[in-house]
């Protein structure tokens, strides 16, 4: 799986993918789901950890200067204040698409039913 096509729209990354499906995303919730060392928290824990980021995040940390390449496996966005190194594999970015498509759970789950 692969983008077809990346655009910057506004305050939003329309991704089309190469399998046909669409993703927006909100720049905001790419720059806040940056998975670089720095915003994700560094060390070894296993799972998610919550902590405050580093630096904090101001109005330019939303805007795109512009999204470079990776390997053909990621993107590599820059954003206004500076930072770029988040790397974004597209398994990665495939995962953050909020549509009804992928919000609905792949299995069946029981989720509780009482
Ligand atoms: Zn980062
Ligand atoms: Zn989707």
């Amino acid at each position: 799986m692969a983008p077809k096509d990346i655009q910057h729209i506004g305050e939003e990354l329309a991704i089309l993918w190469n399998d046909g499906h669409e993703t927006f995303l909100r720049l905001e919730e790419l720059r806040r789901r940056c998975p670089c060392a720095v915003c994700a928290g560094e060390g070894d824990i296993p799972g998610r950890v919550h902590k405050p980021a580093s630096a904090p995040l101001t109005a330019a940390s939303f805007q795109l200067v512009r999204i470079e390449p990776v390997g053909g496996y990621a993107i590599q966005p820059v954003w206004a204040d500076g930072h770029q190194s988040g790397i974004y594999a597209f398994g990665y970015l495939r995962g953050l698409c909020r549509c009804e498509q992928c919000a609905r759970p792949a299995n069946d789950g029981s989720a509780g039913a009482p």
